[in-house]
């Protein structure tokens, strides 16, 4: 019957493929760290990762896995509820209540992943009365939040403080009950830091709320790693995040920010709603992340000088870099089959990079993004500089 459907799907997987954008997974036999076990045709090797969200190296942390234990052993595997039927622990709240008072808020709520974080915040708070305004360039999840609600949409060049307020201005003209300027803290394909400052001046011109998603800055960026708005000495007014980057890498979200918010998404927010609780061993891991996290100054000094150690071989090898000062280091190649090849070629060296083209980054920015970890060493930063310098010439990207 639906084999029209599966023809059509078969073709355009072919179509993807000989366009050079066919994404592979590779087979990790160990815990993630800055050496990792792949395997390939049944070959196991020992590589260098150069592309995991593991920017202070808790992933395989003893104590995080030792908490996660005895949350298990405390309070079994799973909750089998959402959170309002059946599923809220003690723990549950406990992380909550231990996530507003890092980032500042008045409380938090947690999520199965930020990607529902952000698909559940903007709907419960905004009709179509109201208006977003949203980075060109903000995450994927984001833009999905903004589509499932009815309000107003208005899009802004990445960073762009003018453009932005052009926006505010035309979004103000229809005079809107409420005003949500949507951003990401860092953006994740290119690295840079969003203009908080600015971004916070024209919110409160404006009378908007300012959301940063924090996935690639909080416990990075900020004294205590306390993220992207701290990191200027400002604040957001919600806080979207993740558990499964540099807090432990696990999975979960959270939505931080004023009480009467966080009351509306535990009402109203759908992912939330009508999704499990978060295990119990993901609640208990997740605190003692958050816990080193904030004390890990070390782990944050170690993140940022490989970045900057990192950044300077590449661009002494002649590699042509995004700049900036985060541990997301992108090096642009442009085309998609060219990232392809310096990933694959890195790889036969003993260097795990992932190439990131199109759908992921516009067409024609194809890149490695290589992310910098605190579990990597000096020695093996060198290695994957060598690597990439030799890779480099073999292609003719780089004298
Ligand atoms: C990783 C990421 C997400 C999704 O986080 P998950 O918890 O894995 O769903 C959302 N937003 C940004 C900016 C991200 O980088």
């Amino acid at each position: 019957m639906s084999q029209t459907t599966y023809r059509r799907l078969q073709h355009e997987l072919k179509a993807i493929e000989s366009d050079g954008l066919y994404k592979r997974e590779r087979l990790i036999t160990s815990p993630q760290s800055g050496e990792i076990r792949v395997s390939r045709n049944g070959r196991e090797r020992t590589i260098v990762n150069l592309c995991a969200n593991n920017y202070l190296g808790l992933a395989d942390h003893p104590e995080i896995i030792a908490a996660a234990k005895a949350a298990m052993d405390e309070y079994g595997y799973g909750m089998a509820s959402v959170r309002f039927i059946c599923g809220t622990l003690d723990l549950h709240r406990k992380l909550e209540r231990r996530i507003a008072e890092y980032l500042e808020t008045d409380d938090a709520i947690l999520f199965a992943a930020a990607f529902d974080a952000n698909g559940g915040v903007f709907e419960p708070l905004l009709t179509a009365e109201d208006a977003i305004i949203s980075d060109s360039l903000n995450h994927a999840s984001i833009i999905d939040g903004i589509r499932l609600c009815k309000a107003r949409r208005y899009r802004f060049e990445n960073n762009n403080m003018t453009h932005l307020e052009a926006q505010l201005e035309r979004a103000a003209a229809e005079a809107p009950r409420s005003i949500v300027i949507a951003t990401d803290g860092v953006f994740s394909m290119d690295g840079t830091i969003a203009n908080i400052p600015q971004l916070r001046q024209l919110a409160d011109r404006f009378d908007a709320l300012l959301l940063v998603d924090d996935c690639h800055a909080t416990g990075i960026l900020g004294p205590q790693g306390k993220g992207t708005a701290a990191h200027f000495g400002l604040s957001a007014d919600i806080i979207t995040g993740t558990l499964g980057k540099s807090l432990g890498g696990a999975a979960g979200g959270f939505v931080a920010a004023a009480q009467p918010v966080i009351d509306m998404l535990r009402q109203r927010s759908r992912p939330y709603l009508f999704s499990n609780a978060l295990p119990p061993m993901l609640a208990g891991g997740a605190l003692k992340a958050i816990e080193l996290a904030r004390a890990g100054d070390d782990l944050r000094a170690k993140l940022h000088g490989h970045a900057q150690h990192f950044r300077q071989g590449l661009q002494q090898a002649g590699f042509r870099l995004l700049e900036g000062e985060h541990p997301i280091i992108p090096v642009m190649l442009d085309e998609a089959q060219l990232a392809q090849d310096l990933a694959n070629r890195l790889y036969e060296r003993g260097v795990y990079v992932t190439g990131f083209f199109y759908p992921v980054v516009p067409k024609g920015q194809a890149r490695i993004r290589v992310q910098m970890s605190a579990a990597l060493t000096f020695e093996q930063l060198d290695q994957a500089i060598a690597a990439f310098t030799r890779a480099g010439r073999e292609l003719g990207l780089i004298p």
